[in-house]
């Protein structure tokens, strides 16, 4: 096998895989290349037969089934694409997963993870400063994307202000009319009811307080408030500031889903615009979206680390548990145990960039937006 992959390598770099422009072509199209592709009817025939054989392939001919799948799609990261929000992944991300995928770490924990660990840990600082968190009590990592950081938000959220399970029936979120569809789902799965969610309008900060005051005198418990930094649709940005003074007056958790948004941060014209965003509990913020990465690489910041350790740590017999009180694990920190080294995507953009360059790039998009 190893030997067929290795006269195999210099092939695919060069020529791609067969019946198309080369891998490097197909990880950075031009401007004249096709955006889209959807397969004919004959094309998703012939494709929904190549499941699993039971006599072996060669490689080479597993390539070509893998070039008439890839060829039928969207390509997200075309010059000319400018329809969805994850859509911008940088040529270099592509050669960052290369490179990971090669050595594919695993990033569960410190042993195995090391260097990879010590490096998430360190850029997961460095972000965590940009948002204003304090880099001893914060606690940030990579996950697989914008929905599933808001699911872990709620559940620390949950955990922290509605402690007691037979309480949970009297929790509220509230959410504007523009909060992504994700934060619903998310409840749902918490065992949340739709009627545990309410919504307000642009969570007008006055509105949001009566409401709040209301059900608690109605005997709800004001659980969360899901302000959103850069809606999905039009960019808008909720009054984070103020909903955070809300937030704390009535002790209750503030996330912000910035999956889209956050990276504004990083922009030196544009940073004013996430201001109160230190004031939150949790921040949802996605590279895959507005930070240049391949698919899967969103991220979760939580202001008290030990927020994250309450609702995901574990105790297993086949992991040691001593001594983590002071330095979690990735594992006590997220609901996912084997984690790749998507961080490390992340890390070779800025460093083949610079944060600089990444800034400028946050703010020709906004140019862009205006422009349209
Ligand atoms: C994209 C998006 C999400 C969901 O993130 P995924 O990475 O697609 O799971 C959540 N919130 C907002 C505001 C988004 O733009």
């Amino acid at each position: 096998m190893k030997a067929e992959i290795h006269s195999l390598l210099p092939q695919l770099i060069d020529h791609g895989l067969e019946n198309t422009e080369g891998l490097l072509r197909v990880a950075c199209p031009e401007g004249t290349d096709e955006i889209s592709k959807q397969p004919t009817p004959n094309d998703k025939d012939l494709v929904s037969h190549l499941a699993a054989p039971k006599q072996a392939k060669s490689i080479s001919q597993v390539l070509q089934e893998c070039a008439s799948i890839f060829e039928s799609r969207v390509a997200t990261q075309h010059p000319k694409f400018f329809s969805f929000i994850p859509s911008t992944m940088l040529p270099v991300s592509w050669l960052a997963d290369l490179i990971i995928n090669a050595f594919n770490p695993h990033v569960g924990g410190s042993l195995a993870g090391s260097t990879c660990d010590i490096v998430e840990k360190s850029l997961m600082s460095w972000l965590a400063s940009k948002i204003g968190f304090s880099a001893d009590e914060a606690a940030g990592l990579s996950v697989s994307g914008g929905s599933m950081a808001n699911f872990m938000a709620l559940t620390a959220a949950r955990d922290k202000i509605v402690p007691k399970t037979e309480n949970h029936h009297l929790a509220v979120i509230y959410v504007s009319g523009d909060t992504h569809f994700s934060i619903s789902k998310a409840a749902r799965i918490l065992g949340f009811g739709k009627d545990q969610i309410c919504q307000i309008p642009g969570l007008e900060p006055q509105t949001l307080a009566t409401s709040i005051l209301d059900d608690r005198a109605a005997g709800r418990i004001p659980m969360a408030i899901v302000a959103t930094l850069g809606s999905t649709s039009t960019g808008s940005i909720d009054p984070i500031s103020e909903i955070a003074t809300v937030a704390s007056e009535n002790n209750i958790w503030l996330h912000v889903d910035g999956a889209y948004g956050a990276s504004i941060l990083l922009s030196a014209s544009y940073a004013h615009l996430a201001k109160g965003v230190e004031k939150a509990d949790s921040l949802t913020w996605d590279a895959h979206k507005w930070l240049f990465t391949s698919y899967g690489c969103g991220m979760l910041f939580v202001k008290d680390k030990q927020c994250l350790a309450r609702s995901f740590a574990a105790h297993s017999d086949f992991l040691d548990a001593g001594g983590r009180q002071e330095n979690y694990e990735f594992w006590d920190l997220s609901l996912e145990l084997t984690r790749p080294a998507r961080a490390m995507r992340l890390w070779f953009i800025l460093r083949a960039l610079g944060t600089d360059r990444i800034g400028e790039m946050i703010d020709r998009g906004v140019r862009l937006a205006e422009e349209a």
